[in-house]
């Protein structure tokens, strides 16, 4: 089955080799659900996980536009357990020894038969929350993480009762308690006793505090006989709780799939499909799109903000009188088509001439969370014989540096600025916006030339080209 054609590539940064690697998702998933889900499960069981690895994995994955491992720079996964559990198929061998296999065939069959299926609801991939055992029902997210989510809703599972987790226990000392919940539950001298109705009770205590008739559940013991019978040095005792035994129905958060509830709908001849359906409510089950590679930036959403704006704030005026606001927008505004053109959803801070603060810029980007934020704006100099174009970043934005090297290689080969480098400012809005940002100086307004080639008509497309393809090759160079 490899037909490039139907390769789709997602970077991992890969732990071990201490590198970014290319893999095709289809190859990974079984990696993926090997370390989610007990093997022995029924294969339509193993289906719902494999399509649970997929929706999450599509949803992370940079190239259908999610954010990727926001540890590791320029990876969709990692593989040190931050993005999730994963296991090599070089570990599988040796943990599953002879029935390598038969399992790994086993998990390769539901890849296969659940083929570029995803959970989606209202045309957005869903988080699809999992967990080993819900005890009864699972529930409804507000309760576990403060946020309702439509698909995340309590449904009853009466079909995980023979799950080794549907009861269990935890014994947990006194000490412990006292140390995690930083009370005192009270000291005991040898001759009083907790209060543990039911199970143990002094009948009878002489003067000097020895035991003399002890009733322990609903028989009555002479005080040496139970004295001698558990080895203590003395009739003078008295006893405290140690431990308090936790009992439990149930493992894991509750969200979502219950999976030893799916494995027995599965023994019971339902689908995967309807698995997935029971506990994900309302979503829908379709084939992702493959990335299109006349939209490399399908996706992506880029909020572009054109600086400066309205009377109060022109920005730099030319000797010719062209107007810095006036340019940031027309290339903004191009910029905007190009990139749309690609693919990408594009937001600019504003669409007209009219002042907008920083605060308000920077607070559209981040109710956005864009994929990344571009600022442009003209430079100036007293020295007039100065031209060519900066690209700013903030200090550790790995993205950002790498978009602003791309994109001034593209607009040197484009347009034919000269380049005067990627450097690192504190900006207000590359500080303050969340999501990778830059600040594009593009030419300056006070050298003539510069400006002259600013009066053209068609000068600002030519600069929006440069910039879009910039933005491209970063994201093909990215799969
Ligand atoms: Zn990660
Ligand atoms: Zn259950
Ligand atoms: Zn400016």
């Amino acid at each position: 089955m490899k037909n490039s054609e139907n390769l789709v590539l997602i970077k991992v940064y890969d732990k071990k080799a201490n590198a970014l690697i290319n893999r095709s998702i289809d190859e990974f998933i079984p990696e993926l659900v090997a370390a989610q889900i007990n093997i022995d499960f029924e294969l339509e069981a193993i289906k719902a996980q494999t399509i649970i690895a997929r929706t999450a994995l599509i949803r992370k994955a940079r190239i259908f536009g999610g954010e990727g491992c926001t540890k590791h720079i320029d990876a969709d996964f990692c593989t040190e357990g931050h993005c999730g559990p994963w296991i090599s198929k070089e570990k599988l061998k040796s943990k599953w020894g002879k029935n390598f296999q038969k399992n790994w065939e086993k998990l390769v069959r539901a890849n296969e038969e659940t083929r570029y299926l995803i959970m989606t609801i209202k045309n957005k991939v869903i988080n699809p929350r999992y967990h080993p055992t819900c005890g009864g029902s699972t529930e409804n997210s507000e309760n576990v993480e403060d946020y309702n989510v439509l698909y995340l809703r309590k449904v009853l599972c009466n079909y995980c009762t023979s799950s080794p987790y549907w009861e269990n226990f935890k014994d947990v000392s006194i000490d412990e308690i006292e140390e995690k919940f930083n009370i005192k539950l009270g000291k005991t001298s040898p001759i009083n006793e907790a209060n543990i109705d039911n199970i143990i009770e002094v009948i009878e205590r002489d003067e000097e505090g020895r035991v003399k008739k002890i009733k322990l559940g609903d028989k009555v013991f002479k005080g040496t006989e139970f004295c001698k019978c558990l080895g203590l040095d003395s009739t003078r005792f008295g006893w405290r709780p140690t431990a308090l035994r936790f009992e439990t129905r149930g493992k894991g958060h509750g969200l979502g799939l219950c999976q030893y509830g799916a494995n027995e709908i599965a023994k019971q001849g339902q689908k995967a499909e309807e698995i997935l359906r029971y506990y994900y409510t309302g979503i829908d089950i379709k084939k992702y799109e493959k990335p299109d590679k006349n939209k490399p930036i399908n996706n992506k959403v880029i909020v572009i903000d054109p600086g400066h704006g309205g009377k109060e704030n022109t920005g730099v005026i030319g000797e010719l009188g062209l107007i810095e606001k006036d340019i940031t927008l027309s290339i903004s505004q191009e910029l905007k088509k190009e990139l749309e053109d690609l693919g990408a959803q594009v937001i600019l801070t504003r669409y007209t001439d009219e002042y907008i603060s920083l605060n308000k810029r920077a607070k559209i980007a981040n109710e956005i969370r864009p994929n990344f934020f571009i600022s442009i704006h003209m430079n100036s100099f007293t020295n007039s014989n100065i031209a060519g174009t900066e690209i700013y970043h903030y200090r550790g934005d790995k993205e950002g540096e790498n978009i602003a090297n791309f994109i001034i290689k593209n607009m040197a080969e484009k347009i034919g600025s000269v380049n005067r480098g990627v450097k690192v400012a504190d900006f207000y809005l590359l500080k303050t916006v969340t999501k990778s940002a830059i600040h594009i100086e593009v030419e300056y307004l006070t050298n003539l030339e510069e400006e002259k080639k600013l009066m053209e008509c068609d000068y600002s497309k030519k600069i929006a080209q440069s910039i879009a393809n910039g933005i491209t090759e970063y994201y093909q160079y990215q799969i």
